[in-house]
């Protein structure tokens, strides 16, 4: 009975048996998907990329602006794109000279799960080449990497990003976990991230567990049936298999 449940934020009202059910689901998940900006790193890597090719302030500016209005995330993603048109070169050297921040605790969660045999996928809206990396110190594997791709032409200039993945569409975190629970059989899948498009992964997500270490954002927190500030939490609950 337990297993064919899903346990979302919208579904349930109260807090506390709804608590318990989310960690009993984390207990038995098969897999574990995670957002990767303010969840495992803890900076959004456009904005980051931004302030790198020198364009921080007008992304900033474009992202509130899509937040408040009803712009499609592919849509948002396009604008921000279109205005920081970064070359494979500045890509490449912010990941040297700035790479990304790993949250406190997300290395020894990652091994705990992988130690359990639970796989860990990396579910991103942004972009493939940063995330890669950071899967690389997580010893998460490629092929469990889902995130946007950017394009160059020869010459290294932006040529757009590949609009073609789930990851690029709004509802596209969703997507990828049906996918996934298609592709390996999973039944109990777990969605963790800071964010309202993480949230919404849920259902198909089996429970969500909201992450506030890097950005608490409230209507996030207030509809998390399980809303945690640090990695140990999930840690401590691991240690109860
Ligand atoms: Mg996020």
């Amino acid at each position: 009975l337990f297993r064919s449940f899903t346990l979302c934020a919208l579904h349930f009202s109260s807090t506390m048996a709804t608590q318990s059910q989310a960690k009993e689901l984390f207990r038995r998940a098969e897999a574990v998907c995670f957002d990767v900006d303010s969840t495992v790193i803890r900076e959004e890597g456009i904005d980051e990329l931004a302030k790198f090719c020198g364009v921080g302030d007008a992304v900033t500016e474009m992202t509130r602006r899509a937040m408040g209005g009803s712009m499609t995330f592919k849509a948002a993603l396009t604008e921000r794109l279109s205005i920081i048109r970064c070359s494979r070169e500045q890509v490449n050297k912010l990941i040297t000279d700035h790479p990304p921040q790993l949250t406190p605790g997300i290395r020894e969660l990652v091994d705990c799960l992988h130690q359990h045999n639970i796989k860990v996928f990396l579910i991103s809206g942004g972009f493939r080449c940063i995330v890669e990396h950071v899967a690389a110190q997580l010893n998460i594997p490629r092929d469990h990497v889902y995130a946007n791709r950017l394009k160059f032409y020869f010459n290294g200039e932006y040529a757009g990003f590949d609009e073609s993945q789930p990851t690029a569409e709004s509802g596209g975190k969703g997507k990828v976990i049906s996918t996934l629970k298609k592709q390996y059989g999973f039944k109990t899948v777990v969605m963790i991230g800071d964010g309202a498009t993480d949230l919404e992964a849920c259902p198909p997500a089996s429970a969500f567990i909201g992450f506030g270490g890097n950005v608490i954002r409230s209507q996030v927190k207030e509809k998390s049936s399980w809303y945690v500030t640090s990695f140990s939490e999930l840690l401590k609950e691991l240690e109860k298999i």
